[in-house]
C-alpha cells in the first residue's frame, strides 16, 4: 500500500516516552518530520525500499532534531528545513525559511507558518489539500498543538502562543494535524477535572482510552475536533488562555 506511484500517506513512529515521527511518503520517496532518533525511522524506511529525500524540522529541541545527522550519513542527498533564525540552534539546514514562505517536495506546495511560542522560531508545515493529491489539508505543528491541549511556552509569550493557536485554528476545519507527542488522554484528563460536565470532552476522553488501551496513536487530529474539546483553542481571550496554561502547568494528575 506504501507504493502507489500518486498516493500519499502518512505514517507516524513512537519514539521515546511519547514522541512521534511522522513520515510522508509518496512513491518511493519518504520525508520525516522531527526525527529525535535516526535507528527506528532508518529501519522503517529500509524494510519498505523508501527513500529519504527530505527533513522537516520545527523547532530546535533535541527530542525534535536528535537523529538528524545520521540520517544524512545515510541519505546524504536529503534536504533539511528549519528556521532562518534558528540556524545556530538547528544544524545540517539546506534550506532555510521564514514565516509565510512556500517551498515544493514531492509534488506539494508546503507553506511555513510562524507558530512561536513554544520556542521563539518555532514553525509549522502547512500542506493545503489543492495539491494534485487526493489528501486533506495536512499540518505538521510539532511542539505547539497537541491533541487536547498545546505546548508548554518555554521561550515565547502566552501573547505569542495564543496567536500561533489561532492562527491554526483558522485553517479548514478537515485539516489532519499531526502533533509531534502523544499527549491526548492526559490533556482530556485535565480538561475533565476541570469541565466534568462538559461533553465533548467526556465523550473524547471515553474514546481516547480505547484507543490508547489497544496500542493506538490518537493522532492526526483535526481542527473540527481541536475546536470542540481543547480548552486552549476555545479559550476567548488571553487572560483566559493564560488561565489555563498556568493551571495545566501546575497540574498534577
Ligand atoms: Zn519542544
Amino acid at each position: 500500500m506504501y507504493y502507489k506511484k500518486n498516493s500519499y500517506s502518512i505514517h507516524g513512529i513512537p519514539v521515546l516516552k511519547d514522541n512521534i515521527i511522522w513520515v510522508w511518503v509518496r512513491g518511493s520517496q519518504a520525508i520525516a518530520i522531527d526525527p529525535s532518533i535516526a535507528g527506528p525511522v532508518e529501519a522503517w524506511l529500509k524494510r519498505r525500499n523508501l527513500k529519504l529525500i527530505g527533513i522537516l524540522q520545527t523547532h530546535h529541541h533535541d527530542d525534535h532534531i536528535g537523529g538528524t545527522k545520521s540520517l544524512l550519513n545515510e541519505w546524504p542527498n536529503s534536504v533539511v528545513v528549519a528556521s532562518k533564525a534558528d540556524l545556530n540552534r538547528i544544524p545540517f539546514q539546506t534550506i532555510s525559511v521564514t514565516s509565510e514562505d512556500e517551498l515544493s517536495l514531492m509534488g506539494c506546495q508546503i507553506k511555513v507558518l510562524d507558530v512561536a511560542g513554544h520556542t521563539k522560531c518555532h514553525l509549522a508545515y502547512y500542506i493545503p489539500s489543492k495539491n494534485e493529491s487526493s489528501c486533506k489539508p495536512t499540518l505538521f505543528c510539532g511542539d505547539t498543538l497537541f491533541g487536547a491541549g498545546c505546548g508548554r511556552i518555554f521561550e515565547g509569550t502566552p501573547e505569542e502562543m495564543y496567536r500561533a493557536l489561532q492562527r491554526i485554528n483558522k485553517l479548514p476545519e478537515d485539516t489532519q494535524i499531526y502533533c509531534a507527542h502523544e499527549y491526548t488522554e492526559d490533556n482530556l484528563r485535565w480538561a475533565n477535572s476541570i469541565f466534568p460536565k462538559d461533553l465533548s470532552i467526556k465523550e473524547r476522553l471515553e474514546k481516547v482510552k480505547k484507543i490508547r488501551r489497544n496500542g493506538h496513536l490518537t493522532l492526526p487530529t483535526n481542527i473540527a475536533e481541536e475546536r470542540k474539546s481543547n480548552l486552549f483553542i476555545r479559550a476567548k481571550t488571553i487572560e483566559e488562555f493564560k488561565r489555563l496554561r498556568l493551571n495545566k502547568d501546575s497540574w498534577k494528575g
